[in-house]
């Protein structure tokens, strides 16, 4: 299809240490023509974390001053800290055509979908309560009272499940990302992100009577 293509986007949800960073990792690095939405936060970068590239972190006045200045798609209050996406970024990258990656939690999904429409919202589904608890506590960053806690929230985090168009379960790893990877390029053979293709083939039957 060599007419202009629209930019899709795709949102990914999960409970905590389902294993969502991991498959957002692999889709970015298989397909660099994605723009992953760098949001804003004021958590503290964790080891390893690169500024700019994982989140912008920024001191809860400046979270605030964006938000009230219009600057975030959406925002909310996860886990005692403000996460948000900036907005400037994602216009631009979908109006060159690029597709955008966020990794959202449940509210700034529906926020999304409530101002930007249509796109794939998909679930990462752990395969049970178990192997959770192992991924969040072999994990090793958080503490054994954060892991209760998240296990715990992961709960209601899994009764929104049906509000998204795809799941994708993460037992096994391979799998999953398989499963992503389907997902991502099916989306990206939705008649709406090739607005021009259809017109400029039936062109070729005009142009030859
Ligand atoms: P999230 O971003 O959803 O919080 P991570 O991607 O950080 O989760 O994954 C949580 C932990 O589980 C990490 O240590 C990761 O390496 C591990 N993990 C992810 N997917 C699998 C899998 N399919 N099988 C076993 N371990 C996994
Ligand atoms: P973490 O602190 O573990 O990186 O992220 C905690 C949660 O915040 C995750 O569920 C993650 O998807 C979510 N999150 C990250 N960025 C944003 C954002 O810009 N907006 C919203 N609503 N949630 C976000």
């Amino acid at each position: 299809m060599a007419a202009r293509r629209l930019g899709m986007f795709m949102v990914v949800c999960a409970p905590s240490g389902a294993g969502k960073s991991t498959l957002i990792k692999r889709l970015c690095a298989e397909f660099p023509a994605i723009t992953f939405s760098v949001s804003a936060t004021t958590r503290a970068p964790r080891p390893g974390e690169r500024p700019g590239l994982d989140y912008h972190f920024l001191p809860r006045e400046e979270f605030l001053l964006w938000r009230e200045s219009g600057k975030l798609a959406e925002w909310a209050e996860v886990h005692g800290n403000f996460y948000g996406t900036p907005l400037t970024p994602v216009r631009e990258a979908l109006a060159a055509g690029r597709d955008v990656l966020f990794d959202l939690d449940i509210q700034g999904a529906a926020q999304l979908r409530q101002s930007m429409g249509q796109g794939a919202y998909v679930f990462i589904l752990p395969p049970s309560r178990a192997e959770l608890y192992r991924r969040l506590s072999g994990r090793g960053t958080d503490s054994p009272e954060v892991v209760a806690r998240r296990l715990a929230a992961a709960q209601a985090e899994l009764a929104d499940a049906p509000l998204f168009d795809y799941w994708v379960e993460n037992a096994d790893l391979a799998t999953a990302y398989d499963d992503l990877r389907a997902v991502y390029l099916a989306e990206r053979r939705r008649p709406r992100c090739h607005p021009e293709f259809l017109q400029e083939l039936l062109s070729q039957w005009d142009a030859a009577v």
